[in-house]
């Protein structure tokens, strides 16, 4: 296979070949120069070549060097260098370009093709020797630290040496001749560290340089960030090699960051920011702050105006917005990197709505296009507006990341993982975050860094994740190992609260109040688009009128299951629960129910009054018993008290109630096989209340559902008794209006998936419970897979935990047996999802697919669902 691809004058090779070959970045250059902007040429390794290395045990593949070479020679003749040359000598990058973006985790090496005679090449070239022994230092030290595994500190000695000898304290004091100085003395560490000289041959440096950015695949940070975000399958890294340009010759030089729409509110204005005489690493590492490029024409107004027209070429090429580098060597533009942005849930939304307005997009492009799973930004919560006023601002950074996150100082990566772990909630304090912070980064509910801008490293990780970020808080001064930071007087510790507001930037002392965010505009207009395309319907899990409202106010369909059981949890039943369950007969167990219906029954009115005109499934009790009684000593006392029994009664009934396998114990349809009672005071409270609803005006629209049927013969006795009771409701009122109630049961064992034709003869619906389903399909206990899963992910044995992403391999297939079994029955039959995978997108194509009519998730995840289910459908 052709293992390089150019892009120049000459020819683009790379055009329309696909990412998962050339990588993102590969692909965007010979893009780029297709459509005519100016790009530095040079070439692109494969990421097939990248697989080859590994599976021949790191050996490059032959003839990669031969196409190599004959790629060097047209960029040669394009640009009239040559490498290693005594006067003009051609220089290169060398980049790492996966299919999927890794911002920071992999490795670049800069200025390759400096030697000892090319250097003195570039500095007449140049008519800037200090310029030229600077690019050749920074060389040696990169390519140390980068392709030999060399500590950047051991250089740095170096360094000061220098400086103390010209009497400098900064690097950019030291005069040519130091400098010419310095690479010699760098030469002479990198010989000691690595037992080698310094490459003098440009192409073997480059051939070290791409097996170095192969290796930089596999680090244990870049391994965890695809982890992390649930990068897979990828061959590996495209290494790009391009020609270099400056940004550092001098003050007509500079290099910059942008970003063409604002990738925090998604404002149609162009963002970022440069940095006069710098090197594009200089903005990204965030070592100095860089200016806004709002404010370039005060340095260069026609760079500036080009820089606008470059953003519409790409703006109208790609239709989507760009995240772009760019240098300026002496007063000429160069575009070096351009990639899909990264932006937050906010902006996502804004630009998607304002390209359909803008014609750039359609509105089913819209809809594709946010990622159903960045919806949670715009449900995040903020500060309140009181408690922000009344708050004591320390200080203010740029706003990198928005949302509001409230937390203790942690000081390393490490440290945030560990206490995150331990159930703490963290803010991690950095200078800067460097590519090895991600793990902690992700632990933690908030970044602080003091250095660094907005496209500065932690900002665009932040901001990838929906994780509050203020960056750039000049006025914290951290002491790492005194684990403390002092900021305008006040010194802080570990055991401190801040907040952080990514939307301002403003760092709070202390704990601030949070709010629930508010849904418009952009939003809701996206959502109504979602709709038009969506064939799913969308319920959710509620079991209080609160809940219920609010899912309601997301857009929910009704309620696809209300867990009853929770309501006896409240302190004023809790009681007649357990004097139910201590009952020794079933008199004295109807006289303890009695006393729960009239709960029962308010809290299903005020459910049914919140969903007025939609329907409300409702499940009857599921957990196992003794879930309800308490089982330290002195709660049992405190019962035996309040129930007026001896506590050794109550000791009693707890261990008689006890399970070795609670979960497939006695719960769910066996409790009410076993305590007919319990069925008939629920179903009592459903009709009365639904009654008592239709009395007010509000349409109360319950079914009724039995959990954990294995067998048709439980559904079949227990409908019946269903049937019977709402009968006998009905009568005892003497209503007289419509009532329609469905019955229906949850698929959630996998033998009643395996007879859902049999099942089906006596449900009306079918809604799968996919958190027992999923229990029993994979034989792990729901609660106890905290033990063993992490490992099973970190080996690859799963690729994500089950219980959050349905199986599709082995539960969907049960999924789909039940619709079809079930169906065969009854060819109308509705079913539904209500397992916790209900709201997560790749769940809920999966149901699209199986052929469900609604997916039922948490409230907060229902806009989620909506789009999801949109996207599904297109
Ligand atoms: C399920 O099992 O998927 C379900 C929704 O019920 P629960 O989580 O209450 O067991
Ligand atoms: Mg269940």
């Amino acid at each position: 296979n052709k293992m390089v691809y150019y892009f120049g004058k000459t020819k683009t090779e790379g055009k329309g070949k696909s990412k998962t070959l050339i990588g993102g970045k590969g692909l965007n250059l010979a893009e780029m120069t297709s459509i005519g902007l100016p790009v530095p040429p040079g070439f692109t390794i494969t990421t097939e070549v990248c697989d080859a290395y590994y599976k021949a045990g790191k050996q490059l593949p032959s003839g990669l060097m031969e196409e190599v070479d004959k790629a060097i020679a047209t960029m040669e003749k394009e640009l009239s260098k040559k490498f290693g040359d005594e006067s003009n000598p051609l220089l290169v990058s060398v980049r790492s370009g996966a299919a999927v973006s890794m911002p920071g985790m992999m490795n670049t090496i800069l200025n390759l093709g400096l030697n000892d005679v090319s250097t003195a090449g570039l500095a007449k070239a140049t008519k800037n020797e200090r310029f030229a022994y600077d690019a050749y230092r920074r060389l040696i030290n990169m390519f140390g630290d980068v392709v030999m595994g060399m500590d950047h500190h051991q250089f740095e000695k170096a360094f000061d040496k220098i400086k103390k000898k010209y009497k400098v304290s900064e690097d950019t004091d030291v005069p040519a001749e130091g400098l010419k100085q310095l690479c010699d003395e760098y030469k002479d560490v990198y010989k000691q560290h690595t037992g080698e000289e310094f490459p003098q041959d440009p192409v073997k440096q480059l051939e070290l340089a791409v097996k170095a950015v192969f290796e930089s695949w596999n680090t244990s940070r870049a391994v965890r960030y695809r982890e992390i975000e649930g990068i897979r399958g990828l061959l590996g890294t495209a290494v790009n090699v391009q020609s270099m340009v400056y940004g550092n010759m001098g003050d007509d030089c500079g290099t910059g960051v942008a970003f063409t729409r604002n990738p925090n509110t998604g404002e149609n204005k162009f963002f970022g920011e440069f940095l006069v005489n710098a090197q594009g690493e200089d903005v990204v590492a965030g070592i100095r702050t860089p200016e806004q490029v709002a404010d370039m024409p005060k340095w260069n107004r026609a760079i500036y105006k080009e820089l606008l027209e470059v953003k519409k070429t790409l703006e109208t090429h790609y239709a989507e917005m760009q995240d772009i580098e760019f240098t300026i060597e002496r007063g000429t533009l160069f575009m070096l990197q351009t990639r899909t942005g990264k932006r937050t849930g906010i902006a996502a939304v804004k630009i998607a709505c304002d390209m359909v307005k803008e014609k750039l997009i359609d509105k089913k492009a819209a809809v594709m296009r946010v990622p159903a799973n960045d919806l949670t930004q715009l449900l995040l919560p903020s500060f309140k507006p009181t408690a922000r006023n009344a708050a004591d601002v320390l200080c203010r950074g740029i706003n990198a990341s928005p949302g509001a996150a409230v937390g203790k100082l942690a000081f390393s990566a490490e440290e945030a993982r560990e206490r995150t772990d331990a159930g703490e909630k963290v803010i991690l304090v950095r200078r800067e975050t460097s590519p090895e912070d991600v793990d902690g980064m992700n632990a933690a509910v908030g970044i602080l860094t003091s250095t660094g801008g907005a496209t500065s490293h932690a900002a665009v990780v932040a901001r990838g994740w929906g994780k509050c970020c203020v960056a750039g808080a000049g006025d914290v001064e951290i002491d790492e190992k005194g684990r403390k930071i002092k900021v305008n007087g006040k010194t802080l510790g570990v055991n401190d609260v801040i907040s952080l507001d990514g939307t301002t930037g403003e760092v709070m002392l202390g704990e601030v109040e949070t709010q629930e965010p508010k849904l418009s505009g952009d939003f809701a207009q996206l959502m109504k688009w979602a709709d038009e395309f969506r064939t799913l319907a969308v319920r959710t899990n509620a079991d209080s009128p609160a809940d219920s409202k609010r899912a309601r106010d997301f857009g929910a369909e009704g309620i696809g299951l209300c867990r009853t059981e929770h309501m006896f949890f409240e302190p004023d039943r809790i009681i007649h629960m357990r004097s139910m369950i201590l009952a020794q007969d079933e008199k004295d167990r109807r006289a303890a129910l009695k006393k729960l219906l009239p709960f029962q029954r308010k809290d299903f009115e005020g459910i049914f009054k919140a969903m007025d005109g939609l329907p409300v499934t409702v499940r009857l009790l599921d957990p196992p018993l003794h879930e309800f009684l308490p089982h330290e000593a002195a709660a049992q006392k405190d019962m035996a008290t309040e129930l007026g029994v001896k506590p050794a009664e109550i000791k009693k009934r707890s261990e008689a109630l006890h399970e070795s396998n609670p979960m497939l114990g006695h719960r769910g349809c066996r409790l009410s096989i076993t305590y007919p009672e319990i069925l008939e005071m629920q179903v009592r409270a459903i009709v009365e209340a639904a009654i008592n609803c239709a009395g007010r005006k509000i349409k109360a629209m319950p079914e009724i559902m039995i959990p954990l049927v294995g067998t048709a013969a439980e559904l079949k006795l227990l409908r019946g008794k269903v049937e019977e009771t709402i009968a006998s409701t009905i009568e005892a009122k003497k209503f007289s209006g419509k009532l329609d109630i469905s019955i229906g049961t949850m698929i959630e064992i996998p033998r009643a998936c395996l007879t859902a034709d049999d099942v089906a003869q006596y449900a009306d619906f079918f809604s799968f419970g996919t958190n027992d389903l999923t229990q029993m399909t994979f034989g792990y206990s729901r609660d106890d897979v905290g033990t063993f899963l992490p490992d099973y992910l970190h080996q690859d044995i799963l690729l994500v935990d089950p219980f959050q992403s349905l199986d599709q391999t082995g539960v969907g297939q049960l999924v789909e047996m039940g619709v079809q079994k079930g169906r065969s029955t009854k060819k109308d039959l509705k079913v539904g999802i209500c397992g916790e995978h209900g709201g997560e997108p790749s769940s809920v194509e999966f149901c699209h697919r199986a052929g469900l009519n609604y997916v039922s998730c948490s409230p907060f995840r229902v806009p989620i669902a909506r789009l999801a289910a949109a996207q599904a459908a297109l």
